[in-house]
């Protein structure tokens, strides 16, 4: 079995494409396949090095490796259109010269006209076949004076293209309602029905699966596999991913391309086995599945033919779950670009990813996305005792009854950093004896003093972390992590001052 995706580079890498790719890549992994990387950029104004480079890279990052491709080269390559222009140039020559395809001289003011004719007398406008039938001699001899033709194949009259789509089943087209399609232009590049055809067959492509909005071009494709003698591979045409109001998913929904999600911090392992479930179903209960189960249970035929619906709180949830079961180095790594952009740290030091992979358990159950991060953990690096004493919400737990002499007692009783839970339950257990506070009472004050918020993670964890990042080496967070210790002294002076 060999399978291919065809990416034309002509911007980012959209979810509906990373879809059709997984499924390509499920197909091939599952079936001991092989997958190929094709670059389709015969587009030379919207093709771009820049777009390539990026869908390579998000291809990477979701895993979907490939055996055949533009770097890693293989058996039937070069896998880049650009570079097999002298393929298409004698396939197109072959073709004319087995009459299956012919130049034609019409310029565009004459393929409008016989556009507008052909509306205007209620027929589907196509190619009205002006020089189907010029002599060859003839066509020389334009060339000669200089005239740049397009090369078109010659569509058969008269017949009807089926194929058995392996997910929408038959599928059948009249010969009738196709024009003779452009296959080279008149700069010498080849069109896309054309260029696909012979590069999946010299790449002995087996099953093309591909958005359904390359449906109409199958039946021209199947018309030149034939006229050139090739076996055509099996085809299957997905459904287009569609946003929760049933319209194309486009940027209207929110995030698009892969690389965009990825910026907003889901998980790679999310996003495949989300994306994977869309249109299929892998089966029985659980849908949460690594991506070598996905492709093991993954059958093209079992792709529902209607619409699949992007749900973005169905990604979420997989992605919090991916995140829970990621070990935390890893997610350190990944979320690193979070903490240097909010000026937490300062650089990737060791030093620095060993303090972040220790935060991550206290925020990682509450977020969506490694994004959502940073915010869980802000009391950590941008403690400001006075601002936070300066919100209304913080003074109003100080105004509570006992709260001040929790704060007292909080400031004499912390002596030392407090590096785990054990030392911070001591410590809160004599405030409690010396302030004769408890449950909220006691706690409420304790967390708005020394994290600066009136909410947040359990203080277990909390206190722990933020003396653990006061004792860090200098230089490895952006500004120096403020201990406990400091934290409670700045809340007593405060509340010594309205004392007096
Ligand atoms: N380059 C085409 C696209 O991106 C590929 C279509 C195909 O798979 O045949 O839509």
């Amino acid at each position: 079995m060999r399978l291919r995706f065809a990416p034309s580079p002509t911007g980012q890498l959209h979810v509906g494409n990373a879809r059709t790719a997984l499924f390509n890549w499920l197909l091939a992994h599952g079936k001991d396949g092989t997958f190929i990387l094709r670059i389709e950029d015969t587009d030379a104004e919207r093709s771009t090095r820049e777009s390539e480079t990026s869908i390579l890279e998000d291809l990477r990052w979701l895993g979907l490796d490939w055996d055949e491709g533009p770097d890693v080269e293989g058996p039937h390559g070069p896998y880049r259109q650009s570079e097999r222009l002298h393929l298409y140039a004698s396939y197109a020559n072959e073709m004319i010269g087995a009459g299956h395809a012919y130049y034609c001289f019409c310029s565009p003011q004459q393929l409008d006209a016989d556009r507008q004719a052909m509306l205007a007398s209620g027929r589907p406008p196509r190619y009205a076949g002006t020089c189907r039938d010029l002599p060859d001699g003839k066509a020389r001899a334009r060339m000669d004076a200089g005239e740049r033709p397009v090369i078109r194949f010659r569509v058969p009259a008269g017949v009807e293209v089926t194929f058995t789509d392996l997910v929408r089943g038959e599928v059948a087209f009249s010969s009738e309602v196709i024009g003779d399609p452009v296959i080279v232009r008149s700069d010498g590049r080849p069109a896309y029905n054309f260029a696909v055809v012979v590069d999946d067959a010299l790449m002995e492509i087996t099953h093309v699966i591909r958005g359904e909005d390359h449906i109409s071009n199958t039946p021209r494709q199947l018309l030149m596999y034939q006229a050139m003698g090739f076996a055509p591979p099996q085809f299957a045409h997905l459904s287009l991913v569609m946003g929760p109001d049933h319209t194309p998913l486009s940027k209207r929904h929110g995030a698009t391309s892969v690389m965009e999600f990825r910026e907003r911090g889901y998980l790679p392992e999310a996003l495949v086995n989300y994306l994977a479930l869309i249109g299929w179903s892998p089966g029985g209960d659980e849908e949460l599945l690594p991506v070598g189960e996905l492709a093991s249970r993954f059958n093209v035929e079992d792709v529902g033919h209607s619409a699949g619906i992007f749900d973005p709180e169905k990604l979420a949830w997989m992605n919090r779950h991916y995140m829970k079961a990621a070990a935390p180095a890893r997610l350190a790594g990944e979320c690193a670009r979070y903490f240097l952009k909010a000026g937490f740290v300062s650089q990737r030091t060791p030093e620095a990813m060993d303090y972040l992979a220790s935060l991550l358990p206290m925020a990682v159950g509450s977020v969506d996305r490694l994004e959502e991060i940073t915010d869980r953990v802000r009391f950590v690096f941008a403690y400001d005792g006075t601002a936070a004493l300066a919100r209304p919400e913080i003074a109003a737990v100080l105004h509570e009854p006992g709260a001040r002499d929790v704060i007292t007692a909080l400031a004499a009783e912390i002596t030392g950093p407090l590096l785990d839970r054990e030392s911070f339950r001591a410590m809160a257990n004599r405030v409690k004896d010396l302030s004769g506070q408890k449950g909220k009472a006691l706690f409420h004050p304790i967390r708005v003093a020394l994290t600066g918020e009136v909410g947040g993670p359990e203080l277990d964890l909390a206190v722990p972390a933020i003396d653990r990042g006061s004792m860090l080496p200098r230089g490895t967070t952006a500004r120096p992590v403020l201990s406990c210790r400091e934290r409670a002294a700045v809340f007593a002076r405060q509340v010594g001052r309205d004392l007096s």
